[in-house]
């Protein structure tokens, strides 16, 4: 996530909004979804590119139309500029298929013709019991050969190099893939990636007919602490737990950022007792450490986490899971916070599928 992404996402957020609007409404630009999430990138990050642009733009009195905005979003926010990425890469892919399949046609073309060369050239020597005759016939079919071999050669380089280039372009394909399911400030899977492997991960236990079950995890009080220690610390004890999490969440286990300070795990095939003891194993190792500010070496103290699970119910949806877990964690947190809390296992038809 970028910083202005984390900030929209901070204590300053509402603040942020509230400039953002009254600042459209003063230049006269539409509240569209678009352009609210360029004005609070403008109001987020003032020395940024997107504001510099856009003082530029309003300074010399141009009008702020939709497809200007649309423009400015294509080149300054970073989704936007993702699915651009996308389809840029997804267009040099195409042109390169295109222009393979026409070099793989022309030597199509000229293979029949050679085909159709030697044809009549053994006709010709059939018929033929002139040497001089003969010889012509066969210096014609040598310059065909000749000709034919050449452009295989040049296919085959063709080929090669087309082959490099379509790999760089999956290459970067690939990045631009893990750059959208990996949340920025922790290096964890973000939200759309870990909504896309729970759908996964159900299909899969149903086809195996496997135990499944899901985990939410969330910082207490950490409106608290960032309102102390400021939003920069605060990042960095996201970090600090998201490292926590990451190490004990090896495949086929997933864990991903959900939100700002809350996290989420996939157990496929563990029973709830093993999730338990794991998640009680995060609560012990993060609460017994005494953090330290990293810019002064300041003691922050130690802080705590509460976590729900749920096991999954054979042919329950992802998003049931996912709301028993969010109700156990709720448990935790009324229930005095800093603890591991199973959701209710008696069979709910309500909640089912
Ligand atoms: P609870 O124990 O009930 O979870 O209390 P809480 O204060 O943690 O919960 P609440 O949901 O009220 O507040 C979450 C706070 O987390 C709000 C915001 O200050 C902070 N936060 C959310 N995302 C980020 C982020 O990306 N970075 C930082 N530094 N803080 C964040
Ligand atoms: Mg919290
Ligand atoms: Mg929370």
């Amino acid at each position: 996530m970028s910083d202005v992404e984390t900030t929209l996402r901070g204590p300053e957020a509402y603040k942020i909004a509230g400039r953002a609007l009254s600042l459209m409404e003063r230049h006269q630009v539409w509240p569209t979804a678009l352009n609210f999430e360029l004005w609070t990138h403008f109001v987020a990050d003032p020395d940024g590119a997107l504001a510099r642009e856009l003082t530029r733009l309003i300074s010399l009195g141009e009008p702020l139309t939709e497809s200007l905005s649309e423009e400015l979003a294509a080149t300054y926010l970073p989704k936007a500029k993702l699915n651009e990425q996308i389809r840029d890469a997804g267009d040099l892919l195409s042109k390169e298929l295109e222009s393979v399949s026409k070099a793989i046609q022309d030597a199509q073309k000229s293979n029949t013709a050679y085909g159709r060369t030697l044809n009549g050239a053994a006709k010709e020597l059939d018929a033929s019991q002139d040497v001089d005759k003969i010889k012509t016939v066969v210096s014609g079919l040598a310059e065909a050969t000749r000709r034919v071999q050449k452009e295989n050669k040049s296919l085959e380089t063709r080929l090669a190099e087309s082959t490099a280039e379509v790999d760089r372009l999956r290459e970067h394909l690939e990045q631009v893939r893990r750059d959208a399911t990996t949340d920025g400030l922790t290096n964890l899977a973000n939200r759309k990636a870990f909504d896309e492997e729970l759908d996964r991960a159900c299909s899969e236990a149903d086809e195996a007919g496997a135990t499944l079950c899901l985990a939410v995890l969330d910082i207490d009080h950490f409106k608290g602490f960032n309102d102390t220690w400021g939003h920069q610390t605060g990042d960095q004890v996201i970090r600090y737990v998201a490292s926590v999490i990451g190490r004990v969440a090896a495949p086929p286990r997933f864990a991903a950022r959900y939100g700002g300070e809350e996290f989420a795990m996939i157990f496929p095939r563990e029973s709830a007792a093993l999730v338990a003891g794991t998640l009680e194993e995060i609560r012990v190792e993060v609460s017994s450490r005494m953090l330290k500010r990293r810019s002064t070496n300041e003691d922050l103290g130690a802080i705590t986490i509460s976590s729900g699970f749920a096991e999954r119910r054979p042919g329950e949806s992802g998003h049931s899971v996912m709301e028993r877990a969010d109700a156990a964690l709720y448990t935790s947190k009324r229930g005095g916070r800093n603890r591991v809390t199973a959701a209710e296992t008696k069979p709910d038809s309500a909640n089912a599928a």
